[in-house]
Order: structure tokens, then sequence, then C-alpha cells
């Protein structure tokens, strides 16, 4: 696959010629299927948790190869919970990357723990078994381990390296739907792996989370943590099969799930190996295309596993000849949406204040990475053409 020159000068300096299409940096795509189905919901008479809610939670469990999942508001909660029901006393430390969404981290401060950040690995943009040693020094009695951008990292090798049983380790799973660790999907044998199903990502429903877990009573635990800490079944109060008493025996949020986001859910799951296998044709496409642009580094592809494609990542690097800021202005202004993934948490003034700036003043790996950074559209509606317009605009500015 090469660019051609009528594709290449297709992008000018001024912006898209007549006839270029916009391309956003992402598209929520909710089947016809998904849309009927919420309907369904809305005309039913129940559309908060309830039956449909526990059929998308086998589905989404089955999907996943795990043996439970509890559907909750959003990964953020999911998260919060999988902590708390660790029982660490308030202020332990937990272990999770700088380079990730602040919201993994403000989760670890609902939960009352204290972060304490891993810096990123220049190489995969993850975490390294070196980089969560070092920072285990500080101490760790829990780990957030992230698959960023949907490249798979080892949880148990990873927990190795921190001195941490598996057990202590909570999976933001965010971007690894459809992701492999050793042969098996990412969440299939995790103790607690948290999805997201917010509207950017793999399985999107607009809001929305689950865990899965391989440990029923934990499963049972996280049931009633999501709503109130009622018993497990106290969706059912107001059903004509339910019954008005429920038992408040923990501590519990208000993070169910509903029979609108379920119905969506559960259509939305029979589109999704077709969207992952787009998704990964897409990567392909722009491995192949961007290969013969000077001064970007494409993303890291694990050896043996599926990659979830959640993200397409590359870096600008100095031969490029451009920031990586102008870089994304000038595709902007030639229609072309973009991202940045992430800014550093420690770069946040709210964390800074927090974990102390001198302590976090500077993570290395995450500093020389994220100047860089630059996250290219990504979603299973975009077309090979869209694909190659965005290449041919970024061979236009390498060039120039
Ligand atoms: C999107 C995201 C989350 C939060 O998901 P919500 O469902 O919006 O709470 C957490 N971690 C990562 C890495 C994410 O990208």
């Amino acid at each position: 696959m090469t660019i051609s020159n009528a594709q290449a000068s297709a992008v000018t300096a001024s912006g898209p010629l007549a006839g270029d299409r916009e391309i956003p940096f992402c598209r929520t795509e909710i089947t016809g299927e998904a849309q009927q189905a919420a309907l369904r919901v809305l005309a039913g008479g129940w559309v908060t948790m309830g039956a449909e809610s526990v059929a998308f939670e086998d589905e989404f469990a089955s999907w996943v190869g795990a043996r439970h999942a509890v559907a909750v508001s959003s990964c953020t909660a999911a998260i919060q919970m999988a902590l708390m029901a660790l029982d660490l006393p308030p202020g332990s430390p937990v272990l999770t990357p700088t380079l990730t969404f602040c919201g993994a981290v403000q989760a670890i401060v609902h939960a009352r723990l204290r972060p304490v950040l891993i810096d990123a690995d220049e190489e995969t943009l993850a975490v390294s078994a070196a980089g969560v040693a070092a920072a285990a020094r500080r101490g760790a009695a829990a780990m957030v381990v992230q698959h960023m951008a949907g490249y798979p990292v080892d949880s148990a090798e990873l927990a190795a390296a921190a001195g941490l049983p598996i057990g202590s380790v909570v999976e933001d799973a965010a971007h690894g739907l459809g992701a492999t660790i050793g042969g098996r999907a990412i969440g299939a044998d995790a103790r607690a792996a948290c999805f997201s199903f917010y509207a950017t990502k793999n399985l999107p429903i607009g809001e929305g989370g689950a865990i899965t877990t391989d440990d029923a009573d934990l499963a049972e635990r996280f049931r009633r943590m999501r709503l109130h800490g009622m018993s497990g079944d106290a969706w059912r109060r107001y059903h004509r099969s339910g019954s008005w008493r429920y038992t408040v025996a923990d501590s519990g949020m208000k993070a169910n799930f509903t029979d609108i986001q379920a119905a969506i859910g559960r259509a939305q799951l029979r589109a999704l190996g077709r969207w992952q296998y787009r998704r990964a044709a897409i990567a392909a496409r722009y491995d192949a295309l961007l290969a013969q642009v000077p001064g970007l580094e494409l993303p890291p592809r694990p050896l043996d596993d599926l990659h979830a494609w959640h993200l397409y990542i590359v870096r600008v690097q100095d031969d490029f000849g451009m920031s990586r800021d102008a870089v994304v202005d000038a595709l902007a202004a030639a229609g072309i949406g973009t991202s940045v993934h992430f800014i550093p948490v420690h770069h946040q003034p709210y964390f800074r204040d927090l974990l102390g700036a001198d302590e976090y003043g500077s993570l290395p790996g995450a500093d020389a990475i994220f100047p860089r950074l630059l996250s290219l559209p990504l979603h299973p509606g975009l077309s090979d053409a869209d694909i190659d317009q965005v290449c041919a605009a970024l061979m236009v500015l390498a060039s120039r």
C-alpha cells in the first residue's frame, strides 16, 4: 500500500479541498437493532435495572469468558468498588500508571486509598515490571493495571514485580475489551476486571460499566455494593416476583445499571466481534501506510496476543519536523479529529497537590512520551478512504 500523489495533494496547507470528508476522532455507532431494543424497554413499563440487565450480564460474561459479570454505572465506579472490596485500611497505597485516565485515579481516592504513580514504559506506553517495582518501593497494598490503548499487559507478571498477590490487582480494562493475554481474554480469569461502555469505547452503550470476576461471593458483594448495600436481588422489590423486604448488611453506593443500557448493550454485543475485526483491519492499514511517513513512531504490537485496538496512538518524533501540538492543529484545520491519551496524572494540579509535587515533580518516562502522543481516528465506521486521507495528510505535514 502506498499513498498516491493524488491522495497526498488532496490535503493542502489551508485545509481540505472540496470533496474531502470531515473525519471525526470518534463516532458512536448505536446499531438499528440496539435502537429498537431501547424503544422496547422504554415502552415496557420497567426501565431501570431488572431482567434485561441480568441477561446482559450473562451475555457479557460469556463474551469475555468470565464466570460472573456485574453491570454498573461506569468503569470508574467499578474500579472504586473493586478496590473497596479489598477491605484495605484507609490511606493504603495503590499503584497506578500515571499515563492513564484521571477517572481511574479519582476512583482510588474515592475508595479512600492513596494513589502511588508508576512511570510509563517508553516502549509500550504501558508500565514495565521494572517501573512497577520502582514505584512499589514507595509502598503498595494493591495495584490498578491498565491495558493502554488495548495493548494487553500481564497482570500476574506485574503483580509479582510489585510483590503483591494477584488478588490485590484490579484490572482497568476500559481499553482491554477484545484483547487477550496468554491466549485468554482480558477479564476472563480476573478477581476483578473493570470495563467501560462509555460512548467512545469498543462496546459503546453511551454510559455504563461492568466488573467481571471468577469469584461468586465477590460478584454477590458487588451486586449489593452497587445498590446501597441492599441484598443482591433488591432491584426486584417493586416487581411482581419480588418482595418489599431487603437487608442492608454492607456499605454501598448508587452505581446500578439500567435496563435501557442493558437492551442497547445486548444488541451492541452482537456487533462487537465484527467491530473488533474492523478495528484490527484499520490498525493494519494505518501501520502499512504510516510506515512510509518519516518521524512517526507506530504503536507497539503484542507478540502472540490480540490487541483490542481501542486507540491507535502514534508518537510524533523530532524528525517529523513539527511538534505534536502543531500536528493536532494542522489536522484539525484539514477536518481530521485527533486526541491525546493521556495527560499524565502527575501533570494535573489536583493530583500534584494531593500527592505532593516534590515527589511527583517528574516521572521521566511519561514526561518524555507525553509531548509526542497523538491518537488518530479509530472507530469501526471509518472507511479505508478515511484512513488513506488521514495518512495522506500526515505525509504532507511530514514533508513540509
Ligand atoms: C474511559 C476510561 C475509564 C472510565 O470509564 P467510565 O466508564 O467513563 O467511568 C477508566 N479508565 C480508562 C483507561 C478509560 O479510558
